[in-house]
């Protein structure tokens, strides 16, 4: 571990596997809107793993079957965020639902995507959005590229408050203070690092909470300042401390830093 990752180190251990590794989650977001049951990504799923994956029995624990789901949000489609999409055989996974993406990201994913996701566009399913456009009435996309060209977020607004599910704009603590710092994964760094930098200030500025898929435990936060740093920002977790020490017992991947 290079000095710089010390203070984090010990400001977010949960955030850690051991002194050489980040700790990850793939996750999704389950949101009750106006129109309906909106799902945020799809993970991993089958296809990719060979192995099944957890997402739909985690829903099946919440209360929502694959045919209650209204509207899937795609942030963008790298395999970790669109794999319950279709199914091997050829049908959508979430029967009833449209699903959303930007038409940026499609376009450029298009030669690589495979059957997995190409079909949506063959069965009627797929709403292209070009660039910030509202997804209900509560919901906004807002373009946050880098990450990948069209990636984008989905902001909630309702009674008052504001949350943002940011996709993999942000994807460890450590980016709140330091967001220049990219994942191997960021297509365009310079790009992300910008779109980081702007998102970080704005999500502060109007106190909005985030809801980050690969950051361990609910992933839910806020970026802060340190009242004796205030030059800096910081990550504020919303999970319970408690919560967060049990997160040494869970089931995450580990991601190598980049
Ligand atoms: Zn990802």
């Amino acid at each position: 571990m290079e000095d710089q990752w010390e203070p984090y180190l010990h400001r977010y251990p949960w955030a850690f596997a051991d002194r050489e590794t980040l700790r990850g989650r793939v996750g999704s977001y389950v949101l009750r809107s106006p129109e309906g049951t909106v799902l945020v990504d799809t993970g991993v799923g089958p296809q990719a793993t060979g192995a099944g994956g957890k997402l739909l029995v985690e829903l099946e624990n919440a209360g929502v079957r694959p045919e209650g789901v209204d509207t899937v949000f795609l942030t963008h489609l790298h395999g970790d965020h669109l794999g319950w999409s279709v199914k091997p055989d050829g049908e959508p996974v979430f029967p009833e639902a449209r699903y959303v993406t930007q038409a940026a990201e499609w376009e450029i994913s298009a030669p690589y995507l495979g059957p997995a996701v190409a079909a949506l566009d063959d069965l009627g399913v797929l709403e292209l959005l070009d660039g910030e456009e509202p997804v209900g009435e509560e919901l906004t996309a807002i373009p946050t590229p880098g990450h990948s060209p069209g990636h984008s977020s989905l902001l909630v607004s309702s009674g008052g408050e504001q949350a943002l599910v940011s996709g993999d704009a942000i994807v460890h603590p450590a980016q709140a203070t330091e967001p220049t710092w990219n994942v191997h994964f960021d297509m365009d760094k310079e790009q992300a690092a910008r779109t980081r930098e702007m998102l970080l200030a704005w999500l502060e500025a109007d106190g909005i909470t985030v809801a980050a898929g690969h950051i361990p435990g609910s992933g839910f936060g806020r970026v802060v300042r340190d009242e004796e740093e205030p030059e800096r920002r910081y990550w504020m977790t919303l999970d319970t401390a408690q919560e967060a020490e049990d997160l040494s017992g869970t089931d995450v991947f580990r991601g190598g830093r980049s």
